[in-house]
């Protein structure tokens, strides 16, 4: 278990080289893209996610280990089941993001992701170490029954993950004569829209890494040369303190189920869609 999480880990002295690119690209064109303090946070809350991360996964691989006995068929390992194993983490993944905007005892976890003014490659690092509580495994359990084996699933939702890096960046701005990577791949063209809060962009583009299942399931939207991306949730949030960043919606959801008068209406408020302003449809 403990190889899957060093993926991400052996993968860090790549994801300082593009950060400190971009950071020094950004810092020539005096553009504001990094800020230290929002980039610091960042990189704090990475490290904190990887160690609940870690810690979540040594007390649930008994339960994997436990529930892959009852699988549906016995998959061995080759680079068909591997790129199978690949697809359908990413069409689950669609779904646990879609879900996290939409309900707001994942959104709790997820928002950390979501705070930030800022757009750049550090903004990837910026992730919840209360994932684990919030049940983000709980997706890839169909994987787990169908056959795939624990390891090669956590090393899919790693890889996805370290896929998703490359996309949270304002450098690229669109493809090309590679435009249409556009139709099947999550690019950052498509993230930034996933990371604005303009009412036109709010809750699309849930892609990890193929953009397909948005396309497909309707909550597509390309970016806009006439619609600038404005960055962050639609809060006034302004922290840089990792800790008030991980806890934010859950204090606000603690604070609202303690003013509660009757326990009946505590389901609508952990797992009713999170409030956000300016945004009554979601
Ligand atoms: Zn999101
Ligand atoms: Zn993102």
């Amino acid at each position: 278990m403990i190889p899957v999480e060093l993926i991400l880990l052996a993968l860090s002295p790549v994801f300082i080289g593009f950060i400190a690119w971009e950071w020094y690209r950004s810092h020539q064109a005096a553009n504001g893209v990094y800020r230290w303090q929002d980039s610091l946070a960042n990189a704090v809350l990475a490290l904190l996610h990887q160690g609940s991360d870690m810690l979540a996964l040594l007390l649930l691989m008994p339960f994997f280990l436990w529930l892959h006995q009852f699988r549906l068929f016995d998959i061995d390992l080759t680079a068909a089941t591997v790129a199978l194993a690949f697809l359908l983490q990413d069409f689950l993944y669609y779904w646990f993001h879609r879900a996290s905007h939409h309900i707001r005892w994942l959104w709790a976890s997820h928002v950390a992701h979501h705070s930030s003014r800022q757009m750049n490659f550090s903004t990837a690092l910026r992730q919840s170490l209360t994932y684990p509580l919030s049940g983000m495994w709980l997706f890839w359990t169909p994987m787990i029954l169908l056959g795939f084996t624990p390891a090669l699933v956590f090393a899919v939702v790693a890889l996805n993950l370290a896929f998703q890096f490359f996309v949270h960046t304002q450098a690229v701005k669109r493809l090309g004569w590679l435009g249409w990577l556009e139709w099947l791949f999550n690019t950052p063209s498509h993230h930034r829209v996933h990371h604005a809060c303009n009412a036109v962009y709010i809750d699309k583009n849930f892609a990890g890494v193929l953009v397909i299942w948005d396309r497909l399931f309707g909550t597509f939207v390309a970016e806009r040369a006439d619609e600038p991306c404005r960055y962050g949730i639609t809060e006034d949030f302004n922290s840089d303190n990792p800790l008030t960043i991980t806890f934010y919606e859950w204090r606000k959801m603690l604070s609202e189920a303690l003013k509660l008068s009757s326990v009946r209406q505590l389901p609508a408020v952990l797992f009713g869609a999170p409030k956000k302003a300016g945004n009554d449809d979601n």
